[in-house]
């Protein structure tokens, strides 16, 4: 892990992968999305902020769960929302 930025990131030390490449709470309203995230608390994946609903981010505050990972193909990095941390590994 370099420049870890948190606690909460540096308390990590199994990424955890996505299981399906789509947003769970998007495909139950038929909505979409533009990239996913997967939560490092509970293995969810959903959509980044730059989707129309914003499921990550509602997740990490409604759950307490600070770190998600890009789920998208070829990206390595860790995001912590309560902190706006950042982090590759
Ligand atoms: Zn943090
Ligand atoms: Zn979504
Ligand atoms: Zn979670």
């Amino acid at each position: 892990m370099t420049n870890a930025a948190c606690a909460h990131i540096e308390s990590i030390h199994s990424v955890k992968q996505p299981t399906r490449r789509e947003c769970e709470e998007c495909v139950k309203i038929h909505s979409h999305w533009v990239h996913l995230r997967t939560c490092q608390t509970c293995g969810v994946t959903l959509c980044c902020d730059s989707s129309p609903n914003r499921h990550a981010s509602a997740h990490a505050r409604a759950a307490h769960h600070p770190v998600v990972a890009s789920a998208e193909q070829g990206e390595r990095w860790l995001y912590c929302f309560p902190d706006d941390a950042f982090a590759e590994y």
